[in-house]
């Protein structure tokens, strides 16, 4: 009988994603010979791998179990095709040399947290690498932010520097070494990089252990700079009040909330609500920061995130963080940036010194240099969803996968706070890592500097692309992009903000391209096409139109900018709407609010002239929830990004819907003065009102939009703007849309925010530039 007769198959397995200097062959090796099936893999390049596998069905179809059960957990599946042929007769298993195919891009690796076996040893007195601070494997330590060039070779990255040393060499020519076996990161303490300890002056403190001592100092109330895989945080305690403070005076950050480092889940489950999803999250090994809710009677201080019912925490994903962690009596400290306020986070023990130095009491430092400057990413849940607010470390420079190819590349220059640029080329777009807001002269540069090294490692040709840039014609990135466009003597197109917002959630969703979908873009502001201010559209929208179909009622924003810092001009704004100056001054009295406006009565008295001269106009849903935030004395003077609104959110999360209130549409406008109006004839507790008026701005704009929705094909409605993590605007929205018979999908691969805004300017090229397929 042959191999055939009884019943032996083949597969051919494609594999992409990132599936290459993670251990996926020594994997897959393993599994198959578990199994004793017979074949190879190899890599493809362009992020690929084949793998051939021949024997019993049953041991096949075990086989692409496992390969998807027990991958390596740094390993991404994007794709798998499989072919079913008959078997060769292939003996033995055998990992063949990679297949350099000439025109193939492979996917610049994120950074990945220490794994396990990694942090084990770590801890292990017998072992090597005990105690050593960047102990790494295949499945886990720095990638991107140490990369130089591609592909992840150890000559590309920082590591450079440090050759492997006997021992080290040993293991990376061991096949049997599954975790060791050509890792282009490893290193030992004999021949890795180094830490020290310096204080506040740059002096160097001989010590046995800095590790040690860092922890040390910290529960002694000091507050620490150390250098970490993409940047540098400032680290404290989280558990007392002064140190906070101090912390806050020092950095000058009166308000904005700081994120911590806990040591495990167990401790997060001291302070933090925590489920199962949460759970999942927090040990990925992208390590985000996430946003979890308070619980009653932690010791955290309050001074964390004022006004916040939420804070944001990590794991830690270095054995650095880890063993400084272990020492300290909290086991959860604060690990925010360290940089000067709107200035990007120090990558070098230069800027450290200089930036820092008035900040800290010490820093750690270490001599692996950080090529690529790396902020945590930051998600949260929205109506119980996953939504990033901020997509970096772990998760960049990974591509996302466009429906179609672009026949020439498309360089994004994005918006301009929290902003993200991207490159794109073939049906791939790279989104660079968080770059900052750039209005900020430094954050420009780094933008340009990350758009620079992304068109050189893909070979995406400047003058041969076409740029996109938003409408907005004061955003530093618009600039760039004009000064780029004459460089290169390369197209600029602009794209409306709201239409890029939806169009990136167009693009996640798949949407087809000639179809329309109804989109309700929120957010804090965007240059409409009008002249006026927008942030609360409803759109139909395709890929390159969109038509606005409604939305909020346009609002006078009195002063401007002004208006945006201060919410008690933008309620002024609004009230000027439907009451005499009279009124409008008699309600900030008896509020309390005149002297909430650095200059008291003056300033209202301005600020309602202006309103009255109705410009500048704004529909935006940010500026509406600031003026309710200085309405319901919540929140008077935003000193971050958002700040009015988060706090709303927070008061409103333990409030209900109340009646009497309501936010009216007339015509396809959402009447936000009368919601303003009602809110003030109803006698409701702060948080019922809070809530209120964000589920019924949500329920409205979801009803526009259903209403629009209704004539089309497709069965959702789309949302995006950095307004949309709201959980209770979104569940206004999805309740309204289940009525209506349709669904709600929101970015998840991307910010909701203006971090995504790059991806929607790419895919509002796909009509004009992408292939027929
Ligand atoms: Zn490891
Ligand atoms: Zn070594």
């Amino acid at each position: 009988m042959t191999s055939n007769e009884i019943g032996d198959s083949s597969l051919t397995i494609r594999v992409s994603g990132i599936v290459q200097g993670v251990g996926f062959r020594p994997f897959v090796y393993r599994i198959a010979s578990r199994l004793r099936l017979s074949g190879y893999i190899r890599n493809m390049g362009g992020s690929e791998v084949e793998i051939r596998v021949e024997g019993p069905p049953k041991s096949l179809s075990a086989f692409v179990k496992s390969l998807l059960d027990e991958k390596p957990s740094p390993a991404r599946i994007e794709e798998i095709l499989i072919k079913v042929s008959a078997p060769d007769g292939i003996e033995g298993f055998r990992i063949l040399p990679s297949v350099k195919r000439a025109g193939l891009y492979s996917m610049i690796p994120p950074d990945i947290a220490v794994c396990e076996e990694c942090l084990r040893e770590v801890y292990d007195a017998s072992d090597r690498h005990y105690r050593y601070p960047f102990n790494s494997c295949v499945w886990c330590g720095p990638r991107f932010s140490m990369m130089r060039d591609v592909p992840y070779d150890r000559a590309n990255t920082a590591m450079d520097e440090f050759p492997l040393c006997e021992e080290c060499m040993r293991e990376y020519c061991d096949p049997n070494n599954i975790r060791r076996f050509h890792a282009q990161g490893i290193s030992c303490p004999n021949c890795g990089p180094s830490i020290w300890l310096e204080d506040a002056n740059g002096r160097r403190i001989d010590v046995e252990d800095p590790l040690r001592e860092v922890s040390k100092i910290i529960d002694e109330g000091g507050i620490v700079a150390i250098k970490g895989v993409g940047g540098y945080h400032i680290a404290c305690l989280a558990t007392d009040d002064e140190v906070v403070k101090k912390l806050r005076e020092r950095k000058k950050r009166p308000t904005k909330p700081f994120a911590l480092m806990a040591l495990d889940l167990e401790v997060v489950e001291e302070h933090l609500v925590v489920d199962d999803q949460s759970r999942s999250i927090l040990t990925s090994p992208e390590r985000p920061i996430l946003l979890l809710t308070k619980k009653e009677g932690s010791l955290l201080s309050r001074f964390i995130a004022p006004g916040l019912n939420t804070i944001g925490v990590m794991l830690p994903y270095t054995p650095l963080h880890h063993m400084i962690l272990n020492e300290t009596k909290d086991r959860i400290l604060i690990m925010t940036s360290g940089n000067e306020h709107n200035k990007p986070m120090c990558t070098t023990v230069d800027c450290a010194r200089s930036r820092l130095g008035n900040i800290v009491d010490y820093f750690l430092h270490h001599n692996r240099e950080i090529v690529h400057r790396v902020d945590d990413s930051v998600v949260r849940f929205t109506n119980g969803r996953l939504t990033m607010l901020r997509r970096s470390r772990g998760y960049a420079p990974m591509w996302l996968r466009l429906p179609r190819k672009l026949r020439v590349p498309v360089i994004a220059f994005g918006a301009e706070l929290q902003n993200v640029g991207a490159v794109a080329f073939s049906d791939k777009v790279v989104l660079t890592q968080f770059i900052g807001d750039t209005d900020e002269l430094e954050n420009l540069e780094f933008l340009e500097k990350m758009l620079i090294f992304f068109i050189d490692v893909y070979r995406v040709d400047p003058s041969n692309s076409v740029l996109v840039a938003d409408l907005h014609p004061r955003y530093a990135s618009r600039r760039l992009a004009e000064r780029w466009a004459e460089t290169y003597n390369a197209e600029l197109r602009l794209v409306q903000h709201h239409h890029a917002h939806i169009a990136s959630v167009m693009v996640e969703n798949k949407v087809p391209i000639g179809s329309k979908v109804v989109g309700i873009a929120m957010d804090g502001l965007g240059y409409g096409d009008d002249g006026t201010f927008w942030g609360g559209e409803v759109l139909l929208c395709g890929y390159d139109s969109y038509e606005r179909i409604g939305g909020l009622r346009p609002q006078p924003m009195p002063g401007g900018d002004l208006a945006t810092r201060f919410p008690v001009r933008m309620l002024i704004g609004i009230l000027s709407t439907f009451m005499s100056d009279l009124e409008v001054m008699r309600v900030l009295e008896q509020l309390n609010l005149i002297d909430k406006l650095p200059k008291g009565r003056t300033e209202a008295l301005v600020s309602l002239k202006q309103a009255r001269k109705g410009t500048p106009l704004i529909s935006s849903i940010g500026r509406v929830l600031d003026a309710v935030a200085a309405l319901l004395n919540i929140s008077h003077v935003r000193t971050y990004e958002g700040e009015p609104a988060m706090k709303l959110e927070s008061v409103a999360s333990e409030g209900r819907l109340l009646e009497g209130i309501e936010a009216p549409i007339k015509g396809n406008l959402v009447d936000t003065s009368r919601l303003v109006e009602s809110l003030m004839e109803v006698n409701g507790d702060t948080r019922d009102l809070a809530y209120t008026t964000l589920y019924l701005l949500g329920r409205s704009l979801g009803d526009i939009a259903v209403r629009h929705a209704s004539s089309l094909d497709g069965d959702f409605i789309l949302v995006s703007g950095g307004a949309a993590v709201n959980s209770i605007l979104i569940k206004g929205i999805e309740d309204a849309a289940m009525e209506g018979g349709f669904r709600v999908r929101l970015n998840s691969k991307v910010p909701v925010g203006d971090g995504g805004i790059a991806l929607g300017q790419v895919a509002s090229q796909l009509p004009s530039l992408g292939s027929e397929q």
